[in-house]
Parts: C-alpha cells; sequence; structure tokens
C-alpha cells in the first residue's frame, strides 16, 4: 500500500485526555480514533493489526476442532431473564425498541443465545461434543473506560463454548484449550511475559483460569511464583497462597492485564435451557459447558504497552501492520524505490511504501518509528550509490546495508 493514498495522518501531539499508552501511541500513529470513552474506530492499519490477531486466534480453534459461526449482537430480553442475568448483570446494556416495545440486550457475552442454540442439535450422546466459537463485537456498561484498547464498552471477543456428556469429558477439553491459548499468546509474540493465572471456579471445579499479561499499566494484581511463571488471582490468594505448581510461598505481587479467561461452567447454563442429551441407556442428562474468552482487541493495547519505546509502537512480525515499511528519502531516487517496491509486491511480500514527496527525510524517518513495522528498509541517494539497500528491524539499533537478492530472501 501506498503511504500517501492512506487517508489517516500520524499525530504530532498527544490527543487530549488519554494517559493510557496504547491509547496514545494507537491514536497519534493512526492506528484507532476514539468515538468517545471506551468506543474506536479502526482505521486501515488498526484494522489490519486486529485482522491478524484475529486470524491468529481462528486457526488456533479451528485447530482445536472449534467451528466458527457468528451470533447476533441483539438479543431479546427473555434469553436473560431465563438465566437471570437480565436484572443481575451490572454492565448490561438494555434498551427498548421503539416500534416493538420489545426490551432488548446488546450481548456482553454470549451463553444466553449458544445454549438454546445448540439444544436445536443435540438429542444423544453421539450429538457431543460440540465446539463453537464467534470473533464477535461484545458490548459492556464498564465504569472505568479510560484505558485505551484494554477496557472497551464497544470491543472484540473470541468466545468458545464447548458441550459434553460429562464432567470427565470437559476437563479433557479444557486441557486441550490451555494449550490453544498457550499457542496464540505464544504467536502474537506475548508468550514470555503472560502467565496462566488460578482464578476462583464455580461449582464444577476448584479453579477457573486466566491468562495474564505481566504489565506496569495492567488493572489486575496477581500473585506470581517467578519460578514456574505461573499466577494466583488477588481474589483467592487467601486459600491458595503458594504456587500452585511447586508450592513455594515466595510470590510476586504484579500488575497484569487478563488477555484470555477460560472457565468450566458445568450445567449453570444447560439447566436454564434444559439443554439435555440421552446417554447409550436412553437416560435423559444435563450437558456440561466449558466457555473460553479472549478480547483481541485488547490483546492489540496490551502489544503497545509492552513493545513501544520513546519514539514509538515495536510491533512483533506476526501481528506487524505490514511486513515491511518502504521509505524513499530522496526525489531523485523515487524510480529506483518504486521498482523495488514493485519487485517487493510481486515477491508477494506485504510492504508500506512511503512514496509521499512533499515529506522530508526525517519526518519520514519520525513516522516509521511511530507506526512501528517490523522491518524498515531505506532507499536513498546513499545506498543507491552503493549499489545497497538498506534494512533495520525497529527493535534494532542499528540498520544493515545488504543487496537487493537478500532483501528477496527475507520475504
Ligand atoms: P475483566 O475482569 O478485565 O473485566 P472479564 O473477566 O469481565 O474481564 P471475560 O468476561 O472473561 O472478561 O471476557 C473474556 C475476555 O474478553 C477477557 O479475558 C478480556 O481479554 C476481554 N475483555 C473483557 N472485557 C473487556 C473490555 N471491557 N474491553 C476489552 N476486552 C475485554
Ligand atoms: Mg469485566
Amino acid at each position: 500500500m501506498r503511504q500517501s493514498q492512506l487517508f489517516t495522518k500520524t499525530m504530532k501531539q498527544d490527543p487530549q485526555g488519554d494517559s493510557a499508552i496504547n491509547a496514545i501511541l494507537l491514536q497519534r500513529a493512526g492506528f484507532v480514533d476514539k468515538v468517545m470513552s471506551g468506543v474506536y474506530t479502526f482505521l486501515p492499519l488498526g484494522n489490519r493489526v486486529l485482522s491478524k490477531i484475529e486470524q491468529i486466534i481462528r486457526e488456533e480453534m479451528n485447530r482445536a476442532s472449534g467451528q466458527e459461526i457468528l451470533m447476533p449482537v441483539m438479543h431479546p430480553r427473555k434469553n436473560w431473564e431465563q438465566t437471570g442475568r437480565w436484572k443481575s448483570m451490572d454492565v448490561l446494556f438494555r434498551f427498548t425498541s421503539y416500534y416493538s416495545k420489545t426490551d432488548l440486550v446488546l450481548g456482553p457475552t454470549h451463553e444466553e443465545i449458544v445454549a438454546p442454540l445448540l439444544k436445536k442439535y443435540i438429542y444423544s450422546y453421539k450429538d457431543l461434543p460440540q465446539y463453537v466459537y464467534q470473533i464477535q463485537t461484545k458490548f459492556r456498561d464498564e465504569i472505568r473506560a479510560k484505558s485505551g484498547l484494554l477496557r472497551g464498552r464497544e470491543f472484540r471477543m473470541k468466545d468458545l463454548y464447548s458441550f459434553h456428556t460429562s464432567q470427565e469429558d470437559l476437563d479433557r477439553y479444557y486441557e486441550v484449550m490451555v494449550q490453544a491459548y498457550k499457542n496464540v499468546f505464544e504467536r502474537v509474540g506475548l508468550g514470555k511475559i503472560t502467565v496462566l493465572t488460578f482464578a476462583s471456579g464455580g461449582t464444577f471445579s476448584k479453579y477457573s483460569h486466566e491468562f495474564q499479561t505481566l504489565l506496569d499499566q495492567g488493572e489486575d494484581l496477581i500473585y506470581l511464583c517467578e519460578k514456574c511463571m505461573v499466577g494466583v488471582n488477588r481474589e483467592i490468594i487467601h486459600e491458595q497462597n503458594s504456587c500452585p505448581n511447586c508450592g513455594d510461598k515466595n510470590l510476586k505481587e504484579s500488575k497484569a492485564s487478563e488477555v484470555g479467561n477460560i472457565f468450566k461452567l458445568g450445567t449453570k447454563y444447560s439447566l436454564p435451557f434444559e439443554l439435555k442429551y440421552k446417554d447409550e441407556k436412553g437416560i435423559e442428562k444435563d450437558v456440561f459447558m466449558g466457555c473460553y474468552g479472549i478480547g483481541p482487541s485488547r490483546t492489540m493495547g496490551v502489544l503497545v504497552e509492552a513493545f513501544h519505546d520513546d519514539k514509538g509502537i515495536i510491533w512483533p512480525e506476526s501481528v506487524s501492520p505490514f511486513k515491511f515499511h518502504l521509505l524513499c528519502l530522496d526525489k531523485e531516487v523515487i524510480k529506483q524505490a518504486e521498482n523495488l517496491y514493485k519487485q517487493l509486491l510481486k515477491r508477494g511480500a506485504e510492504v508500506l511504501f512511503d512514496d509521499r514527496v512533499d515529506i522530508s527525510a526525517g519526518e519520514k524517518l519520525v513516522d516509521s518509528d511511530l507506526i512501528g513495522i517490523t522491518n524498515r528498509i531505506v532507499v536513498s541517494k546513499k545506498t543507491i550509490d552503493k549499489k545497497m539497500i538498506e534494512i533495520k528491524k525497529r527493535s534494532a539499533k542499528r540498520a544493515e546495508l545488504i543487496k537487493e537478492k537478500e532483501l528477496f530472501s527475507k520475504i
């Protein structure tokens, strides 16, 4: 893509009213536009990052036998009354249709839709287990929507729901999901700083688990075993005051942000919707459920909080909006830069080409650092004279001069 054609521009000044680094950098670099507190437009660059995060999640959910669906955002009040959450859920957005006078909900989560959906298809033990998921926009009336993408009132979520004949089968699949989540956070570049954290469970298990990314800006407090890289959530630290893995009592209080959450629901939502199946003997039994969430938009904010410097964002390559940022620094060599751009595209590379003619070399370099694409390629009079191409990783201090052939081998 040509930067001259990108309708967004970078901002020199910090936006007003935001203190979270992810909110500041993502707006300044042109990834998101804030419509109101906790509500954002994803601009071309931001939408590319979000889509890449969601694609990684999709691939891992498919690998764990997930079947992708898309449930509605708008729900009838009736479903939420059946579970009691019409009254009890504090963050629920409720509204009334002007014409039909019916009460509606903007979905904050989808147990109320997915349980009655599966009820239409599950009759016997032969119909189980099932795993369905979606990647969807969720709505929650959050009180503190002040940390940019970390806490939206409208945000993205991947939610997978599993359906089982027994607690044992639910336990088995739960471990499959733990591994799938580890794969996701590894692939988006958060593997080393994201820890499995023990949180309170429910009727059907002692614990649930959160995937917490260690972050100074995080809103959660966890107790971390640095040997095992396993955490304990603040809410259960009194009943579990040692590492659940090695028993060590030396836990370090750490700030973190919850990027994922997995939970054994058991029959909590099967009961209100009478979600049952017939076993081998024809006896009717309750279906066991699990639910597994990841926040792609929060993950995007977490990535910026974790990977930036005083010049801007430093995207991990797997979610970088483009793999290469090609800068033409001198008007005199625009032809050579154009030629390189075409060669890269022909070879299938993802390139943002800063072909702007009225912008100084200095400004282009500043913009490139702010946007944070993983690899910067520079074409200038100097590089052309040397018959070389300059390449620099955003995270590296120094640039390297390489031959065109070597650059093509990096695609
Ligand atoms: P929190 O404790 O941070 O409010 P939660 O326990 O309410 O999170 P879940 O209901 O488990 O979150 O949602 C699943 C995932 O969705 C979370 O792990 C998180 O990544 C993401 N998420 C939840 N609330 C928000 C939000 N307001 N903005 C952005 N992402 C969110
Ligand atoms: Mg919440």
